[in-house]
C-alpha cells in the first residue's frame, strides 16, 4: 500500500512537471513568434520606406537582422549577410515574395539553409521607377531550442526537488493513513481469534477517529455475537455427540456436512469424512440408495440395517434447507426382546397344545363312559373350554410362525377359488344367523395358499360373528393394473373409530364378552395384519358403529 502511494505520487508529479515543461515551451514559442513578427513588420516597413537604389544592404546591419532586396524577376540584388549574390537561387516563388507581390504581405517562418537556423521572413513591395523591388527582412526565431537550453536545467532541478518531496511526503502520509488501517486489521484478526482489542483513536484526522470508534463498537458487538454463537455451537455439538442415535447430515450433493460421534463409531470412521460423499458409508448400500431416493423425491425413508451384529432403525429425512438427515437408532435390544417374546409365545403354545389335546381326549372318554347326567354336563363344559383353548393355541402358533419370518412357498394363487372355499366352509355358521354370504370378482396374487385362506377366513368369520341376524357379508376381489384388492364387507355392528387403530393388536377386543361368546380368540385381526406385513400389502379399514365394516387388503 505504502509503495503504491509513493509510486502514485511520483507519477503524478513527473506527469505534471512534464506537462508544465511542454506547456511552457509552447507558450514561449508562440510568444517569441508574436514578438518577432511585430518586430519584423516594423523593421521591414522602415527599410522599405528608406529604400533607394543606392541603399547599401551589403554590410551587416545587426547580428540578428538580415535585409535582402529582390528585384521583380526574383533575383537577389542586395543582401546584408554579404554572401555572393550569384549563389542565391531565384526567390520569385518564395512565399513571402508571392504575398508581397499580391499586396498581402505576411510573415513566413522556415529553416534557412544558408544561415542554418529557423528564420522569419517578411517582404514589402517597393516601387522603383518603372519597376519594383521587394525589401525583405529576415529575423531568427527563438524557438524551442533556446527555451530548452535556458529553462530545462532549472525545470529538472525543480523535478528532482519535487520528487524528493513526493517520496518524503508519500512515506509520511502513507504511514499516517495506514496506521489506523493496520490497527483495524489487527483488531479484526483479534475478533477472528477471540482476542479482540479495541483500536485506539489516535489518528490526526477526526473523521478517521470517528470511524475507528465505530469499528470498535462493531467489533465489540461482533465479538459478543461470535462468543454467543460459539457457545451455542459447543452446546449443540455436545448434544449431538451425546445423543444415543447416530446422526449424519448430507447436502444436496450427498456429501457429509455433519456426522456425530455415535455415527462415526457405528461406521468405524474418523471425523475427516466430513465433506466426503455418502459412498464412504459404502458398506451400507441401503443407506446410499435411501439417501438417493430421499434427495430425488424429497420423501422420508425408513428401513432397518444390521451393522457389526447390531440392528439399526434408519430414517432419512429431507429438510427445508436442502439437507438430508440420516438418524440411526439402535434397536438391537428391542428386536432381541421381540424375538425372545415370540419364541416364548411359540414354545408356550406348543407345550400347552399336547396336554390340552390329551385332556380333551380323556374328557371325551369320561363323557362316553359315564351315565351320570351331571358328569356328562360338566364334561360338555370342559369340552367346550378345551376346544376354545385349542383354537387360541392354534392361532398363537400361526402367529408365531408368521412372526418368525420364515419365507414360504409363493405361487400364483387364484383368490376367487380360495374365497369360495372359505365361504363354503363358513356357510353353516352364516346360515345359523341367517346371514347371506356372497363372493364376487376375480384376481390372483403370488402367495402361500395357507396364508390367503387364513386371511380371508379371519375376516369373513368376523363379518359373520359381529353381524346381526339376517345380515350380509360380501367378499369382493378387484384386479387392476396396480394390483389386486380383496375386501370383506358386512352390515353388522360396526366398530367405533376410536378402536380402529387398536383392533389389530393381539387380544384386543372391542366387546370382550361378545368376542368370547362368539368363539373369538382376540388374535384373528392380528394374524391378518401379520400376513399383510409378510406380503407388504396395505390394510385399510372403513367402519361405522351400527352401519357395518369393510376391511380391504391391497396387494
Ligand atoms: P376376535 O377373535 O375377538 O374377533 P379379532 O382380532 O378378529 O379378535 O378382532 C378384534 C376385535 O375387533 C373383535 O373383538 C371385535 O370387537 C372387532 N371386530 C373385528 N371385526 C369386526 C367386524 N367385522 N365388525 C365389528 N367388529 C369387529
Amino acid at each position: 500500500m505504502k509503495k503504491r502511494l509513493l509510486i502514485t505520487y511520483s507519477v503524478i508529479i513527473i506527469f505534471s512537471l512534464l506537462l508544465t515543461i511542454i506547456l511552457s515551451m509552447v507558450i514561449t514559442r508562440n510568444e517569441n513568434f508574436a514578438q518577432t513578427e511585430t518586430k519584423i513588420i516594423e523593421l521591414t516597413k522602415i527599410y522599405a520606406n528608406n529604400y533607394s537604389v543606392s541603399s547599401n544592404f551589403t554590410e551587416k546591419i545587426d547580428e540578428n537582422i538580415r535585409v535582402s532586396v529582390i528585384d521583380a524577376t526574383g533575383k537577389v540584388i542586395a543582401d546584408s549577410e554579404g554572401i555572393d549574390l550569384e549563389s542565391f537561387e531565384n526567390h520569385k516563388n518564395r512565399e513571402e515574395i508571392v504575398a508581397a507581390e499580391n499586396e498581402v504581405p505576411k510573415s513566413v517562418t522556415r529553416y534557412s539553409s544558408t544561415l542554418k537556423k529557423d528564420m522569419m521572413y517578411y517582404a514589402l513591395k517597393v516601387n522603383n521607377g518603372d519597376s519594383f523591388v521587394f525589401v525583405r527582412v529576415a529575423l531568427p526565431v527563438e524557438g524551442i531550442n533556446s527555451f530548452v537550453s535556458e529553462a530545462l536545467p532549472a525545470m529538472l532541478i525543480i523535478l528532482g526537488v519535487m520528487l524528493f518531496c513526493a517520496v518524503f511526503l508519500g512515506i509520511f502520509l502513507g504511514n499516517k493513513i495506514l496506521e489506523p488501517v493496520a490497527m483495524v486489521k489487527a483488531s479484526l484478526q483479534g475478533i477472528a481469534n477471540g482476542t479482540f482489542v479495541r483500536v485506539l483513536p489516535t489518528s490526526w484526522d477526526s473523521e478517521i477517529n470517528t470511524m475507528l470508534s465505530d469499528i470498535n463498537d462493531i467489533g465489540v458487538k461482533l465479538q459478543h455475537s461470535l462468543e454467543a454463537s460459539q457457545n451455542e455451537k459447543e452446546k449443540l455439538d455436545y448434544i449431538i455427540n451425546n445423543v444415543s442415535d447416530g446422526i449424519v447430515v448430507f447436502n444436496n450433493f450427498a456429501e457429509i456436512v455433519l456426522i456425530n460421534q455415535n455415527a462415526l463409531n457405528i461406521f468405524c470412521l474418523n471425523p475427516k469424512v466430513v465433506g466426503k460423499n455418502v459412498s464412504v458409508l459404502c458398506a451400507e448400500k441401503k443407506i446410499v440408495e435411501a439417501l438417493d431416493m430421499c434427495l430425488t423425491n424429497k420423501e422420508s425413508q425408513f428401513f432397518e440395517i444390521d451393522i457389526n451384529q447390531l440392528t439399526y432403525l434408519c430414517n432419512v429425512r429431507h429438510t427445508d434447507n436442502e439437507l438430508a438427515i440420516l438418524v440411526l437408532s439402535d434397536i438391537t435390544a428391542t428386536r432381541n426382546n421381540e424375538k425372545m417374546r415370540s419364541e416364548f409365545f411359540a414354545n408356550a403354545s406348543h407345550e400347552l397344545k399336547t396336554p390340552l389335546t390329551s385332556i380333551k381326549g380323556f374328557n371325551d372318554l369320561v363323557a362316553l363312559k359315564s351315565k351320570d347326567a351331571s358328569i356328562k354336563k360338566y364334561s360338555s363344559h370342559i369340552d367346550k373350554e378345551t376346544a376354545r383353548m385349542l383354537t387360541v393355541i392354534n392361532d398363537m402358533l400361526n402367529l408365531s410362525k408368521l412372526e418368525s419370518g420364515v419365507e414360504t412357498n409363493r405361487l400364483e394363487i387364484d383368490l376367487r377359488a380360495v374365497a369360495d372355499d372359505v365361504a363354503n366352509s363358513l356357510r353353516p355358521l352364516a346360515n345359523e344367523k341367517d346371514i347371506l354370504l356372497t363372493v364376487c370378482g376375480e384376481g390372483s396374487v403370488f402367495a402361500d395358499r395357507e396364508h390367503m385362506y387364513e386371511l380371508i377366513k379371519n375376516l369373513v368369520e368376523n363379518g359373520i360373528r359381529y353381524n346381526n341376524k339376517g345380515g350380509a357379508v360380501e367378499i369382493s376381489i378387484v384386479a387392476t393394473s396396480k394390483g389386486t384388492t380383496l375386501s370383506v364387507k358386512d352390515n353388522g355392528i360396526g366398530i367405533d373409530v376410536e378402536h380402529h387403530s387398536r383392533i389389530f393388536e393381539r387380544f384386543y377386543r372391542v366387546d370382550k364378552s361378545r368376542s368370547r361368546n362368539t368363539g373369538g380368540t382376540g388374535l384373528g385381526l392380528s394374524i391378518v395384519k401379520h400376513i399383510c406385513e409378510h406380503y407388504k400389502a396395505q390394510l385399510l379399514i372403513k367402519s361405522k358403529l351400527g352401519v357395518g365394516t369393510e376391511i380391504s387388503v391391497v396387494f
